[in-house]
């Protein structure tokens, strides 16, 4: 072979037998992540958890940072910076930022969900980031969130993760009566009014001769009975269904892992564990865990709110130095997933410029669509530095976009980053079935995007 060209490496093709150990091993902790991190909130909590355990405290604005600080700031519940004050010199070296998002596709409650029809008790939802619709019909669906009651208080909500715990459904047409749905294109088939979710079926029998006998009431009693909710305490709740799938191996020789939700938490596991596993304490790093990613990253929880730039204005106070400063010495891997190259569905992809399942990590100068509309698009200078920091530390990693340019596209956090005169390159792990409600990722890809995060903060 040339020794000149260029050729992607596969990781397991390269990886001995220690790596191999290592690889599955660290597959084994991401999965016991994303069983108990379905939505923002509970990755949120997990990874502050998990932060204290190595000794990160909450950080309250008005506090000045020192070196060997190590903080976390957990901005509502839903988003999470993680801030290690480096014992080197932060105003020469700036920041080392890794950001990655916590939100997936799902389908929310609306605000009045409760309605029966021809003896069914079902709710209405509206999905939440890009799905196709028909793949979340006749899967079961676990419900997940917060209701605030009408006294204040709180109650955090997971029904349908416990083998005894009901789960929930979206019915789909019987083969033998499509005759007229089987002409609809795909997009037109299931409308964001068809996703009904299914919760009861017995009426109210306990009530009095003039009372209401409904499924609906009968559903109501049973959420006031057993979680104190009543029909109002949904206009002011956050609950979202999400597939009641465990993540689980794919394959006999169990290379890739199925779940719900890999973009992002398969780039937001490699973040967060890089830092709290790390062993080097010079550079100053944070880490983003963003909420909102999937909508814009709007919002006060979302990438493009104050509080990052807030933060940075708090390191360079303690420091003594400005904001405008550290950001211009910082730099920032956007980590989010990119589509991987499906044998099945191979005209989307130009095979040359695509991220392959066990690869490495994927770097990608560019997002976008069309022209690059809407991408960050790094600069060929960062490229290299990233591409040598990665080499220097034996990283296996490619690089791709997301499908043929012309067939559609899409965007990250980078840019919002980006546009704080911060250095910033997007990289992920590749993703089959891409907003599915069963995604697939190779074990050996999230363990080279751990160690692509370890490299890139050391
Ligand atoms: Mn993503
Ligand atoms: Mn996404």
């Amino acid at each position: 072979m040339s020794k000149l060209a260029y050729k992607r490496t596969n990781v397991y093709e390269t990886a001995d037998e220690k790596t191999m150990k290592n690889i599955f091993a660290y597959a084994e902790r991401y999965k016991e992540f994303i069983d108990k991190a379905k939505t923002e909130r509970e990755a949120c909590a997990y990874v502050a958890a998990e932060a204290e355990k190595q000794g990160y405290k909450p950080y309250e604005f008005g506090a000045k940072l020192k070196p060997g600080d190590k903080v976390y700031y957990n901005n509502r519940g839903k988003n999470i910076y993680l801030i290690r004050v480096g014992t080197g010199d932060v105003k020469k070296d700036g920041i080392r930022i890794v950001a990655s998002h916590i939100d997936s596709p799902r389908l929310d409650l609306k605000q009045v969900p409760l309605y029966e029809s021809d003896g069914v008790a079902l709710a209405k939802t509206h999905y939440y980031g890009g799905i196709k619709k028909y793949q979340w019909t006749t899967i079961p669906l676990a419900l997940h969130g917060a209701v605030i009651l009408g006294d204040g208080s709180k109650k955090e909500v997971v029904i349908g993760e416990d083998e005894n715990d009901p789960v929930f459904y979206i019915s789909d047409l019987l083969p033998h009566l499509s005759q007229k749905q089987n002409t609809k294109t795909l997009a037109e088939a299931f409308s964001g009014e068809d996703l009904n979710i299914w919760l009861g079926n017995v009426p109210y029998t306990a009530a009095k001769e003039d009372g209401d006998k409904t499924v609906k009431e009968n559903l109501l009693h049973i959420l006031y009975a057993k979680y104190g909710i009543k029909e109002e305490d949904f206009l002011s709740a956050e609950l979202s269904l999400v597939p009641a799938y465990k993540a689980r191996d794919i394959g006999f020789d169990r290379a890739l892992i199925g779940a719900y939700g890999h973009d992002d938490r398969v780039c937001s596991f490699p973040a967060y564990t890089a830092l709290l596993d790390g062993e080097s304490q010079d550079k100053t790093v944070m880490v983003v865990l963003a909420d909102k990613e999937e909508i814009g990253s709007e919002g006060n929880t979302g990438m493009q709110c104050a509080v990052f730039t807030d933060l940075i204005d708090v390191i360079a106070d303690s420091f003594g130095t400005t904001s405008a400063a550290i950001r211009a010495r910082s730099k920032c891997l956007s980590a989010d997933v990119n589509a991987a190259y499906d044998p099945n569905f191979k005209d989307v992809n130009e095979p040359m410029n695509s991220t392959y399942l066990s690869c490495g990590a994927g770097l990608t100068k560019f997002t976008g669509a069309r022209g690059k509309s809407g991408s960050n698009d790094a600069s060929a200078e960062f490229m290299a530095e990233v591409r040598k920091i990665f080499n220097d530390e034996g990283v296996i990693w490619q690089t791709g976009e997301l499908g043929k340019v012309d067939q559609g596209g899409g965007g990250t956090v980078a840019k919002y980053i980006a546009n704080r005169n911060i250095d910033t390159v997007d990289i992920g792990v590749a993703v089959i079935s891409m907003h599915s409600p069963y995604e697939v990722i190779s074990k050996a890809d999230v363990y080279e995007m751990y160690l692509a995060c370890k490299a890139f903060i050391k």
